[in-house]
């Protein structure tokens, strides 16, 4: 377990219902359209925070790269007059002077700073002494070290309201997600840093809105502890990012259609049915590696017999006869084919680790 000294989400200054919600338009366009975004955002119970790109990090040269300071005031403004809480994307030491000089309430670090500890090492560098919450999203590529490493650096700069922002992980295959949320890696995130409050953001996950909600919930059923959602007051027009932002209200029926479960239940019967049910999984899953051992056996056995007569370990075609095999029984049995493929390529490649063992042994 990684030892970070971090303070309680519910200590940071900021008052929030259960799940802190973070909204706001991708980009600060123009003074009209962030303080209308705003006072319509502050109708939404649930929203407590401002987000608006001031410097904005494009994948190429020529797109709007955002206002820089001059969109500073507008944010002030729109919190002198909502009374939301403010925050922006910081990726240079200038631009935590810039913010702290506007009285931005939370920063965070997005997911191409999060990449170069360079960068990281010279903004904690630049907050030294400061006492501001400050949110780290993950780096672009599903490194889990790196993405805590980025945190330990704030942390050793001094900073304690430290959160996680989970925006999903770039990938090279693309399906109709823009950035591949890695829920396995948020839970070892979760058991690494325990005591890590952290914020999911749907809409760079998603890249457009039809799938915001269920990613949302997802995250909610995984105990985040918040939100980070685009919103705008014309999306279809936005400067950055229209496909992913929506409106204020369509913003307010997602959350109200999203449902808060609580982590634990004080109800008896409840838990005592739960209890009872994970110990029959319990005993299913001693069950399975009972068959995974007898299952090893055999493959030990083939191992010696391959070895005896000169026969190499992979045998390409029999995988493939396995795993479609069991694709199809899989699949008459409701598993997705990710699983069984993910499942039985894990034991391949265990199967394989044992038989090598074996041709090495020396004679
Ligand atoms: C953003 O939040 O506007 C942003 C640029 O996000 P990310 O760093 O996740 O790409
Ligand atoms: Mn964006």
């Amino acid at each position: 377990m990684e030892i970070l000294d971090i303070k309680k989400i519910e200590n940071w200054g900021v008052d929030f219902d259960k799940v802190l919600t973070i909204s706001g338009p991708c980009s600060a366009e123009s003074e009209e359209q962030l303080i209308e975004t705003a006072k319509q955002l502050s109708k939404i119970k649930q929203v407590n925070v401002l987000r608006a790109g001031i410097w904005k990090p494009r994948t190429k040269p020529g797109n709007f790269e955002g206002h820089g300071e001059k969109a500073l005031p507008w944010l002030l403004n729109a919190k002198k007059e909502t009374g939301l809480k403010t925050t922006i994307e910081v990726a240079t030491p200038e631009h935590v002077e810039l913010a702290l000089k506007y009285n931005v309430d939370i920063l965070w670090i997005g997911a191409r700073t999060t990449v170069s500890p360079f960068v990281v090492q010279d903004i904690a560098d630049s907050l030294k002494g400061v006492d501001i919450p400050i949110l780290v999203k993950n780096p672009v590529n599903p490194d889990i070290d790196l993405w805590i490493g980025g945190l330990e650096r704030l942390n050793q700069a001094g900073l304690k309201k430290l959160g996680g922002i989970h925006r999903g992980f770039s990938s090279y295959a693309k399906n109709h997600l823009r950035n591949q949320p890695q829920w396995q890696l948020v839970v070892e995130l979760m058991n690494k840093v325990p005591n890590l409050p952290l914020i999911c953001d749907p809409s760079h996950i998603c890249g457009q809105r039809e799938s915001l909600y269920e990613i949302s919930q997802t995250a909610l059923d995984l105990q985040f502890n918040g939100l980070m959602i685009e919103a705008h007051i014309n999306p279809d027009e936005a400067w950055s990012d229209a496909k992913q932002q929506v409106t204020p209200n369509t913003l307010k029926d997602l959350i109200n259609k999203l449902i808060k479960r609580n982590p634990t239940s004080e109800d008896e019967i409840f838990n005592k049915t739960l209890n009872i049910l994970r110990e029959d999984i319990d005993e299913v899953d001693s069950n399975i590696l009972e068959l995974l051992s007898l299952r090893m056996g055999i493959v030990k056995t083939i191992g010696y017999h391959k070895k005896k007569s000169n026969v190499t370990v992979l045998q390409p075609n029999r995988w493939k006869n396995i795993v479609n095999k069991r694709l199809e029984e899989g699949k008459h049995k409701g598993f997705s084919e990710k699983f069984i493929e993910m499942l039985f390529k894990s034991i391949h490649q265990e199967s394989i680790r044992i038989q090598e063992k074996i041709m090495n042994i020396k004679q």
